[in-house]
Order: structure tokens, then C-alpha cells, then sequence
């Protein structure tokens, strides 16, 4: 008989039982994109931690590039500053810093330039031995190809060498193939790392642990128990800098493609054999393949699209979109919601909506689990809600699970919904890694897991490319709501018109 195992009050997580702090081997990383956004403000801080919890073994080596020339030193320099103007700085220490910078260099190199000089690159890279060597592509997709065939020409993939492809992972279903067989064509499947830096999330790997760690949940787990799910992605920022990008994307593109999508997968998925990539990855595929195709049929009904307008964000007066981006005119949607159908005996009948919005009333990132009324109240005319597990992803990350117990005291039956509440802050005391921080260190032990598969990315394009086009066909129009709000009233109308409601 198995034993049964040890439960004790106070979770804690040790170094050793944290698998960020795993630590790896020496290895090589080329951040192309090292002077970007995404690199300053998330990339290098990620690296700077690991270092400094002693993960990163000191003779690794980190090399930022892109077009424009700069000495090594002004490089460790602007990420510096960088690193002050984006974190909170209370991990923060001098002489770690400069340990750490001692790893970075800098080379310029176009990549969009077929007559530029690799040696640099090259020359960088010499005497890595067989050691692990990290391709980040932290610039826009179009440049993906031309990375992967000068790497190659170059002769800098080497039998350890892998590539982390970001987000987006092209605009529709033709490119992003396009870009995964020219990837492929030099890099192996097993060595491409599509990155959605929401699975480097806890809470979000949390929820495998939720779903196939406990035995409570498996039998409830489907339209026996569950009569719908929610999943919101709420920003309150509006597009900020990335306007003219935004512009031309819109958050069906943006958002619902990748990371709305990858947390409906690991909602719905069946349980894989084990947590190998491509187990978990196969099963979030048949998700996917099992999505009902939006068409201009039901996409009038089942979707909505929005745009802020002007209005008040935590009690500031913030400007509309088309302020925001610059233009007198634009169709581009920073709001989105659908009521998607997952067509397979788990979930049939089960709506799935999904939402995410910018300038939204506040950042949050839910997945709601509405569970079924009881079949028959024994409790007369008291009050009976349904049970409901809400997962936070984001802020002060949690999972709650409403029930229904007795209010204390004589005089008749009232029920009342409280939580069985599961908050991360009240359980562990450890400082959460950011998301880029674990995935980062998953790409140097060469563990796929968090990462997605080509067929994966091509399978979200496709529903996504069928909801766009029946937006065209339709003409569906975007419908304004003021910054500061949920979205459209047409989303809540969506909800109410099946009885239900955004929690
Ligand atoms: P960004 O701030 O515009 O940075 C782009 C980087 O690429 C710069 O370092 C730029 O440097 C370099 N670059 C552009 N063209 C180049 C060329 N021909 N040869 C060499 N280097 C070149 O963009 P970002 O926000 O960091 O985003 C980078 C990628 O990550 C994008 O695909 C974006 O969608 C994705 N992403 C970003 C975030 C984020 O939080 N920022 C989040 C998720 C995904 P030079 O102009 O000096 O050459």
C-alpha cells in the first residue's frame, strides 16, 4: 500500500525544493534585441537574479547585440540604469552587480544586412568548448529567418546551440508557419523555444499542479460539475510606446493568440502522461483542435470587440486610443471577448469566455471555474450559490474556492459562501521569481516543458485567422468603452443573454 505522505502546516519552499534555483551549467546566451525594451526591462534583471542567487555559474557568458555601435562598457551601463528605472531595486546589490556585468559584452551586427560581418558574433563566442549556447531573439518576427540562416552561415550552431523565439510568432497562420520551417531549417523542433512568458508564471504552473496533484478535483472536472469558465486578462495600461505595433495587431492578435489561449489549453487539457514537453504539449494541442471554428455565423453573437475611449484609470484622466497611438482613425480592437466551445465529450455544453481589454478598471488575470447548482436545495427557500473556484494569476496570486456552510446561529438555516482560500502570500514567504527568470534557466537545462510547440502556435493562428476573417466578412464593428471600465457593455450583454456574468 503506498504510504500516505507527510502534510505539514507551513508550506516552505527551500532553495532545494525550488526548481528555479536548480543551478546550471556554464553557457553562453546572445540576447539579439540587447538593447530593446523587453531585454532592459526583463531580460537582463531575470539574468542579474539568477546570477546573484548563485545559479548562474561565473564564467557564463552574456552577449547583448544590435545595429547601433557601443563599447562594452557603455552597454553594461545602459542596462544598469535600465535595471534601476525598471525594478523595485530591494534585491538589489552593488557588488553583484559588477560580478555580474563582468559577464556582459556587446556586438554590433544588423542581421537585416546580408553583406554583415559575423565575425564579431563569432569571435565572441570562440571558446565556448561544447557548452550550452542560447540564440534570443528578442526583436520583431520578421527578423527570425534572417537570424537562424546568418547563424548558420556564420557556423555558430553547434551541436548545443538553441533558439528562443518571441512573441508575437508572426500575424497569421501563413507566416507563422513561415517563420517555423525557415527556424527549422536550422534548428531542430527539440531545439526551438517558443517563449509566452505567462507559463513562466507561477500561478499558472500552479494549475497543473492544481488539476493533477489532487484527487478532488479529476471527478468535477467537466461538464458534469462545471457549468462554465471564465478567463480574463485585464491590463489598466493603455498601449503605452507600442502603438504602432499595437495598431497593426489588436488584442485578438496580441493577447487571445497566445496567452489567453495557453491558459484556456492548461485549463481544459486531459491529463498528460507525465510533465515531458511533449506530452503536456500534445494534450494542449487536441485543446486547441477541439476549439468550435468562429465563423460570421456566430461571430456577431459570440464575439465582441472594443476600443477605449477616453476616461479615468485609478482617478486619472487618460487618453483615448486614437490619442494614444497618434492617428484620427483606426479599427484596431484593444478589447475582446468570446464565447469559445471546446467540441469533445469533457466539455461539450461548457461556454468558455474569454476577455482581455487594455485600460481596463485594474490589472487582474483570473480563470473563474462556475460550478453547477446542487440538483436539489433540501434548504427551502434559503439562499444556495453554486460553488466557484477562482484562480488569480495576477495580482496577489491565489486560488479561492467559494462554498456554502452554515452562518452561525438559531433561528432558521442561512447559508453563506466563504472561501476555502489558498493565497500565495499567506503560505510562502520566498520571493516569486519573475516568469523570464525560470524560463530562462528552463532554456539552458533544455527543458521544453513551459515553451510551445510549432504545430501548437500554427493550431491558435488558425482559430484566430477564422475569427478575424469572420470579423471582415461581417464588418463587426468596435464598440467604445471608456477607459477605466470593464470592457463594452456588449460583453456583460454576451453573459447575460446564457444568464451568467463576469465575475
Ligand atoms: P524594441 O524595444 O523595439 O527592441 C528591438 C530590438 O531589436 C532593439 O534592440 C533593436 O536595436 C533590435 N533590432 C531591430 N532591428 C535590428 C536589426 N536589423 N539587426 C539587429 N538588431 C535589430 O522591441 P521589444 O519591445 O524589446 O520587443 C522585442 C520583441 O519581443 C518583439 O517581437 C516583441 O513583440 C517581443 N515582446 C516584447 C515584450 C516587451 O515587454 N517589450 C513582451 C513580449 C514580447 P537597434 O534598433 O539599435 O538595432
Amino acid at each position: 500500500m503506498a504510504k500516505k505522505s507527510k502534510s505539514t502546516d507551513k508550506a516552505q519552499l527551500t532553495p532545494e525544493s525550488h526548481s528555479a534555483f536548480l543551478p546550471v551549467d556554464s553557457f553562453d546566451l546572445v540576447v539579439f534585441g540587447g538593447t530593446g525594451d523587453l531585454a532592459r526591462r526583463k531580460l537582463i534583471p531575470a539574468l542579474y537574479h539568477r546570477f546573484c542567487d548563485g545559479q548562474i555559474p561565473k564564467n557564463s557568458r552574456i552577449i547583448g547585440t544590435s545595429r547601433s555601435d557601443r563599447s562594452d562598457k557603455a552597454y553594461k551601463d545602459e542596462v544598469h540604469k535600465a535595471y534601476h528605472q525598471f525594478s523595485s531595486g530591494e534585491d538589489y546589490d552593488d557588488k553583484c552587480w559588477d560580478d555580474f556585468a563582468s559577464l556582459l559584452n556587446y556586438v554590433a551586427l544588423d542581421v537585416s544586412d546580408e553583406k554583415a560581418d559575423w565575425d564579431g558574433l563569432a569571435k565572441a563566442l570562440s571558446q565556448g568548448g561544447d557548452r550550452v549556447r542560447v540564440f534570443y531573439l528578442a526583436v520583431p518576427p520578421k527578423l527570425f529567418v534572417d537570424i537562424c540562416k546568418g547563424l548558420k552561415t556564420a557556423g555558430l550552431v553547434t551541436p548545443n546551440a538553441r533558439v528562443v523565439l518571441e512573441k508575437p510568432l508572426g500575424t497569421d497562420y501563413a507566416s507563422a508557419k513561415a517563420i517555423n520551417e525557415g527556424v527549422r531549417f536550422v534548428f531542430d523542433e527539440n531545439k526551438i523555444y517558443r517563449i509566452d512568458h505567462y507559463l513562466g508564471k507561477e500561478t499558472v504552473q500552479n494549475l497543473l499542479v492544481l488539476r493533477f496533484g489532487n484527487i478532488l478535483l479529476e471527478p468535477l472536472w467537466s461538464n458534469r460539475a462545471i457549468d462554465h469558465i471564465e478567463i480574463t486578462v485585464a491590463e489598466s495600461i493603455g498601449v503605452g510606446g507600442r502603438g504602432s505595433y499595437y495598431d497593426g495587431a489588436g488584442a485578438l492578435r496580441d493577447m487571445v493568440q497566445n496567452h489567453l489561449l495557453q491558459l484556456l489549453c492548461l485549463t481544459a487539457m486531459e491529463a498528460p502522461a507525465s510533465l515531458d514537453a511533449d506530452d503536456v504539449r500534445t494534450e494542449k494541442l487536441k485543446v486547441l483542435r477541439a476549439l468550435r471554428p468562429i465563423t460570421k455565423d456566430n461571430a456577431p453573437d459570440d464575439t465582441v470587440r472594443g476600443q477605449y475611449a477616453r476616461g479615468k484609470v485609478d482617478d486619472e484622466v487618460v487618453a483615448d486610443y486614437l490619442t494614444d497611438v497618434g492617428v484620427d482613425d483606426s479599427n484596431t480592437e484593444t478589447f475582446v471577448a468570446i464565447k469559445a466551445h471546446i467540441d469533445n465529450w469533457r466539455w461539450a455544453g461548457v461556454p468558455i469566455y474569454i476577455r482581455t481589454g487594455k485600460r481596463m478598471a485594474e490589472r487582474r488575470s483570473d480563470i473563474v471555474i462556475q460550478f453547477k447548482d446542487v440538483p436539489h436545495s433540501v434548504f427551502g427557500n434559503a439562499k444556495l450559490n453554486a460553488n466557484r473556484m477562482v484562480i488569480r494569476l495576477q495580482p496577489d496570486e491565489a486560488v479561492r474556492l467559494w462554498m456554502e456552510i452554515k452562518e452561525p446561529g438559531a433561528g432558521g438555516m442561512r447559508l453563506k459562501s466563504l472561501p476555502l482560500n489558498l493565497t500565495y502570500a499567506d503560505n510562502f514567504t520566498v520571493r516569486y521569481p519573475d516568469a523570464y527568470e525560470r524560463l530562462l534557466m528552463d532554456v539552458v537545462r533544455g527543458n521544453l516543458s513551459l515553451f510551445m510547440r510549432g504545430d501548437e502556435v500554427e493550431a491558435a493562428w488558425k482559430w484566430v485567422d477564422q475569427i478575424l476573417g469572420a470579423w471582415q466578412d461581417t464588418e463587426q464593428r468596435l464598440e467604445l468603452y471608456q477607459a477605466g471600465q470593464d470592457g463594452p457593455d456588449k460583453a456583460h450583454d454576451m453573459l447575460a443573454r446564457d444568464d451568467n456574468q463576469w465575475v
